[in-house]
């Protein structure tokens, strides 16, 4: 039997309409910058990839800043935004279930001088509205008023929980405070229009969406006054001056067919995602009666389930599946042996050695286009027995 890739929310397949799109321009010679007529088509294919882009969360062309992924576009938003702070420190406003590529900056602005207030995660997987209302408005004494951008994922790469999004950046547009979300695993699965909601930064990466690794874009709003950042990295000026570099044509061009095809197939594809996912679900609980999903049923992404699985090291799990691709926590953390930070967060209401225990046992499971039912049958029934094998082992 082939293989079954469900840890699609590590990464996704290329979309082979989108390798075609890339392909020729592998063998141009193409400097997006360059004044010949090489270099002017080149642009105009970056351009034209800039409005995909764009399109796919309703911003403006201009407002896409071209990087090499979601971590990059997480630090630009976090160290550009401190860094061009005329006065060093200021308070960020994040959560303890941010991925790392926000949580580390946030670690090192702490380093900086920056205030850095982390919400802790509630069981559904989203910070309590209240705890972070007051917050926003400096009513807790570790966040001052001079408090001025919020950080907070607009969907979990580990639990699929989905923030309400405008509820959130309403609130911060309220307290005058900006707002930054990392969108990278919604994109593409989820309605996203910043003309309707006001985000101020958000951050993508091409490969979560069927779009190629090594590329991803911060947006960042033209508003009045301006958002201010300060480039991360100096030299010919490219993206704005914001992310100086020779352009990667071939994947932005990749990464612009992606966003299209998402945009083209969004309402049908999630309909289609959550279908498989609702029967992998159910097939696995049916199948391992002590089951329990982690976070909330109903703000989840389409794609994505994650299991807690009673006397089960997640790990052991994986290793054991050899015929399945999933994953045991983050991809990003999965070298490092350490329990979930989301999950923890998540539970950390039972007991920090249970809320670890937790974490340790629970798997995460994500679908993608390229997922069939006989492969939801299939693996389904392989994770099963699996989990019977190590019980039997216990
Ligand atoms: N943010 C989130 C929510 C992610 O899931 C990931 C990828 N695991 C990243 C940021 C980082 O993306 P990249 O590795 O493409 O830079």
């Amino acid at each position: 039997m082939k293989a079954i890739f469900l840890d699609n929310n590590s990464t996704t397949q290329l979309d082979p309409a989108v390798l075609e799109s890339m392909l020729p321009w592998f063998s141009t010679p193409a400097n997006a910058s360059s004044e010949h007529a090489f270099g002017h088509k080149a642009k105009e294919a970056v351009e034209c990839a800039r409005e995909q882009v764009a399109d796919l969360v309703g911003a403006a062309a201009r407002e896409v800043v071209f990087t090499s992924g979601a971590t990059e576009a997480n630090n630009l938003a976090l160290l550009g935004f401190f860094g061009a702070l005329r006065e060093r420190g200021g308070c960020l406003l994040t959560s303890e279930g941010e991925h790392r590529a926000v949580l580390d900056p946030a670690t090192e602005l702490e380093r900086l001088g920056t205030t850095v207030v982390r919400l802790p995660l509630r069981a559904t997987g989203i910070p309590e509205f209240a705890d972070y209302c007051k917050a926003l408005n400096g009513s807790q004494n570790a966040f001052p008023p001079k408090s001025q951008l919020v950080s907070l994922m607009h969907a979990n790469n580990e639990t699929g929980v989905v923030l309400p999004l405008q509820k959130f950046a309403e609130k911060a547009a309220e307290a005058g405070v900006l707002f930054h979300t990392d969108a990278t695993q919604s994109a593409g699965k989820l309605p996203l229009d910043m003309k309707l909601t006001p985000v101020d930064l958000l951050s993508l990466s091409a490969h979560k969406l069927h779009g190629p690794m090594g590329i991803g874009a911060l947006i960042v709003k033209q508003r009045s006054p301006r958002i201010r950042l300060k480039s991360l990295q100096f030299g010919g000026g490219q993206e704005f001056s914001l992310r100086s570099g020779t352009l990667n044509v071939p994947a932005i061009v990749g990464f612009g067919k992606a966003a299209e095809l998402a945009k083209a197939n969004l309402g049908r594809e999630a309909q289609t995602l959550s279908a498989l996912r609702n029967q992998l679900q159910q097939q696995l609980i049916s199948g391992i009666a002590d089951a329990e999903l982690n976070g909330s049923p109903e703000l989840r992404l389409p794609n994505t389930l994650n299991l807690f699985i009673p006397t089960v090291q997640a790990s052991a799990l994986v290793a054991h599946v050899e015929g399945v691709g999933f994953s045991s926590g983050s991809a990003c953390s999965a070298s490092t042996p350490e329990p979930s930070h989301v999950l923890r967060s998540m539970f950390q209401q039972i007991g920090e050695d249970e809320a670890e225990d937790r974490a340790r046992c629970s798997i995460r499971l994500a679908v993608s286009r390229f997922t069939t039912q006989e492969e939801i049958n299939n693996a389904a029934a392989l994770i099963i027995s699996g989990v019977k094998h190590l019980r039997q082992m216990l």
